[in-house]
């Protein structure tokens, strides 16, 4: 059982220098100065994360959802229909103004988890709404500190989106003789969805869908973006770049792009520890970019011998899954530390040896000491 050490060896973990680039612009802006005031400031901040994790989820009762209406919707106004909506039951919806015989046929058409009457899809709801609508997408309160220039930015973005992008779904009746077919799956329709905003087409309500996530538009919410639906995340991300850490849009000029993410200057920081690595060397893990010290503490592999962590990018021995610094005094047999470079060795899971004899006995030696 002898096997020929590998040369010496980098690391895979990449390790990137920082770099900037210029922002890409809205291509879309519209800016009347004289709606300038109409915002409101007035509500209390909540906290803001440095980062934020798109996959979790607050509980929204009725009230948070109808601020959510105040904050993402092109009217401000919270849509929901009067007739259907249970009192305290926060996730009940049907789209607004629908003809009472249609409300059945519009859930039938909707997959069961996400018919937003029952406890999945009242679930499902909330969620998408968090998901596909952030908060900090269309209102400065929910943002993190904009210089003023950011904040002008973010005004005419959401002014913008609200003209020529957002509007809700309306759901009709289609007779079987106007033959008209869904825009995605080509089927024909009876009960569908139009949207103003791409006239002259129409969609099965699970049909109605973001082009980029593929998920049901929460609440018929739509934007579109050359004649395609978008749910508000992946509209807003046609338009600007988003942070990977605190998940806000970014409207300065200046970010960080490291490992094919997006990130504020002041939000490139340790995942871990929080210290800024603009300018620093950092390591990338699952994304996620580390200093080296809290790299080597989390997720660095160790060296058999001296039980050192191996810095990232550091040389190296390997074989299967043991590790050793790349120098002749680490990378030696186990028991009788001669070293190993250049020569054939005997591996066990967590040892290496020179010879059978060396096996033996550091064997004897651990089953004494019983290690
Ligand atoms: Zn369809
Ligand atoms: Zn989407
Ligand atoms: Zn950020
Ligand atoms: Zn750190
Ligand atoms: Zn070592
Ligand atoms: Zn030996």
């Amino acid at each position: 059982m002898a096997i020929r050490p590998e040369n010496l060896t980098n690391k895979t973990n990449r390790e990137t220098n920082f770099c900037f680039s210029k922002n890409r612009g809205a291509r879309e802006s519209d800016y009347s100065e004289d709606s300038s005031d109409s915002e409101s400031h007035q509500q209390a901040a909540p906290p803001k994360p440095l980062r934020r994790n798109p996959g979790s989820f607050d509980d929204l009762t009725q009230g948070d959802i109808v601020d959510y209406y105040t904050t993402v919707s092109p009217s401000g106004e919270y849509p929901g229909s009067a007739t259907l909506q249970r009192k305290g039951s926060p996730g009940v919806w049907v789209p607004p103004g629908i003809d009472h015989n249609l409300v059945k046929q519009y859930l039938a058409a909707l997959p069961e988890d996400k018919r937003p009457v029952n406890t999945l899809g009242v679930q499902w709801r909330i969620k998408q709404l968090q998901t596909q609508l952030p908060r900090y997408d269309h209102n400065i309160n929910y943002c993190h500190e904009m210089s003023p220039e950011e904040q002008e930015e973010l005004f005419m973005f959401v002014e913008s989106r609200k003209e020529k992008a957002q509007g809700q779904g309306e759901v009709k009746s289609f007779k079987k003789k106007s033959k008209k077919k869904c825009d995605k799956c080509g089927g024909l329709v009876d009960c569908a969805v139009i949207a103003d905003k791409i006239p002259g087409r129409v969609w099965h309500p699970g049909c109605f869908s973001c082009t980029t996530c593929e998920e049901v538009l929460v609440d018929l919410i739509y934007f579109q973006y050359d004649g395609r639906l978008y749910c508000g995340r992946h509209h807003a991300e046609l338009l600007r770049p988003r942070c990977h850490a605190c998940d806000e849009l970014i409207f300065g000029q200046e970010f960080i792009t490291a490992d094919k993410h997006e990130y504020h200057k002041e939000h490139f920081c340790c995942w871990e520890c929080d210290t800024g690595l603009g300018g620093a060397k950092y390591v990338s893990h699952k994304g996620q970019p580390y200093c080296q010290g809290c790299y080597e503490k989390l997720f660095c592999t160790r060296c058999v011998t001296c039980r050192e962590p191996i810095g990232a990018g550091a040389p190296l021995f390997k074989h299967g899954a043991l590790r050793w610094h790349g120098n002749p005094q680490c990378y030696a047999c186990s028991f009788c530390k001669t070293s190993l470079v250049n020569r054939t060795f005997m591996p066990t899971e967590r040892y290496v040896y020179c010879s059978k004899n060396c096996y033996r006995c550091h064997e004897s030696l651990r089953k004494t000491k019983g290690k």
